[in-house]
């Protein structure tokens, strides 16, 4: 890619600009087939391994291919040559020649203008892939479209600079923990509802309205525990409506993270009694998805009326207490006692499997074989459920122990 960017270059640019190959190849041969027929520039001789090292050294090569661009004094532009090149192309050697780096920020003007970083390493800021502000400061866009999930800053999006897919594909991300209101969180749009007659629409308002609190279920369909999970969830939900003397005030609107596939939703609406966002609102199902920062699926995030945060962890304290949870939210209140640990039978290993039934993700106890692995049965640990082991395996086999249930009381931000 770079090579045939490097031919189209003017030669006014290449006068300014160029590249010398370091090679990192095993030997003499592999070096000069690699040269001779990819590079349309300079290198240093391959025998001159010293000099390879010592540039290794000076600018801590870690991954190859790597590319250092370096000023005319010698002195670093750029460790991230290669990011950027890949990045803009041909337009940012046009910016390296002027001595300028492709990635770009300002100060935020005020508070209320964030900077967009998931983490403290430049890696995770996030860049405008317009104009390459790096982190973005200020609104966050982003185009919905598929395949397409540009990210760009306010300034890209109000000149419609990226407008292949249309102004309404971009949706306006939520600022992380700033306060919303449970209307502003949803949106003004509609909610799909299961009747009698089928599925149906319902205004946002209308379902969050006179509600003591409202949980939003982040689920994928396609993703075994999701499946356990919704049952279990669905089971308390009608034991809720079918209560005669309590009249809960709460409800449920779910989340979808796989809403391409059309079908498997059909069938999950079918099954489900509570409210969900429509499948095709991906701006929607981003926003939120972003906003709670979900990791782990399925998630439910309980809020009160005004949009505080009731439970983080709902889908445990379901998983725990069961209609009692529901009925600590239904008066707007977080529940205050520490949730019972997980039973071992239904601890849910959410990234292994059994080895021997192959089931996923492995439910209960887990048992792990240190022959097997060590025979390269399995890559990190080569692990039976309990009918497995009870069925007998070969080789001595370890019960591995349950982590402890990470605290249960809703952290402050
Ligand atoms: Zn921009
Ligand atoms: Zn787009
Ligand atoms: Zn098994
Ligand atoms: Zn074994």
């Amino acid at each position: 890619m770079l090579a045939e960017t490097y031919k189209t270059l003017s030669d006014d640019i290449k006068s300014k600009f160029d590249i010398v190959f370091v090679s990192s190849d095993q030997d003499q041969a592999s070096f000069d087939e690699y040269f001779h027929q990819e590079m349309p520039w300079k290198a240093i001789p391959y025998e001159d391994r010293d000099r390879k090292n010592k540039l290794s050294k000076q600018y801590k090569i870690r991954g190859i291919p790597s590319l250092i661009v370096l000023k005319p004094d010698g002195s670093v532009l750029t460790e991230n040559g290669r990011d950027e090149f890949t990045a803009a192309k041909a337009a940012v050697i046009e910016k390296w020649i002027k001595g300028e780096t492709l990635y770009w920020s300002r100060k935020p003007k005020d508070d209320s203008e964030y900077v967009w970083k998931t983490g403290e390493d430049d890696g995770d800021a996030v860049a405008c892939e317009q104009c390459f502000m790096k982190p973005i400061v200020g609104d966050r866009f982003r185009c919905t479209e598929k395949d397409c999930d540009k990210d760009l800053c306010n300034e890209c999006t109000e000149k419609n600079v990226h407008n292949e897919h249309g102004r309404e594909k971009l949706i306006k991300y939520l600022i992380p923990k700033r306060h919303y209101s449970l209307k502003e969180l949803l949106g003004d749009g509609q909610v799909l509802i299961r009747t009698n007659s089928g599925k149906d629409r319902l205004p946002v308002a209308d379902a969050i309205k006179d509600k003591k609190a409202i949980g939003l279920y982040f689920f994928a369909h396609g993703y075994p525990p999701s499946h356990q999970f919704t049952r279990k969830l669905a089971e308390i939900y009608r034991q809720m409506s079918d209560s005669a003397e309590t009249a809960y005030s709460f409800d449920i609107i779910s989340v979808s993270l796989d809403c391409n596939d059309k079908e498997l939703l059909e069938e999950y609406l079918q099954n489900v009694p509570w409210k969900t966002v429509p499948f095709d609102e991906a701006g929607q199902v981003l926003k939120l998805h972003s906003y709670f920062n979900i990791v782990d699926l399925p998630s439910l995030i309980v809020l009160d009326s005004k949009g505080e945060i009731l439970a983080k962890n709902g889908s445990k304290a379901i998983d725990r207490l069961k209609l009692e949870a529901v009925e600590v939210w239904s008066k707007g209140e977080k529940i205050q006692t520490p949730l019972p640990p997980t039973p071992p039978e239904e601890f849910i290993w959410s990234s292994i499997s059994c080895d021997g039934c192959k089931t996923f993700p492995l439910v209960g106890l887990r048992y792990q074989c240190k022959q097997c692995l060590a025979d390269g049965k399995a890559r990190y640990s080569y692990d039976l459920c309990k009918a497995c082991k009870e069925n007998g395996h070969e080789h001595q086999v370890e019960l591995v122990p349950q982590p402890l249930d990470e605290g249960n009381q809703e952290e402050e931000d």
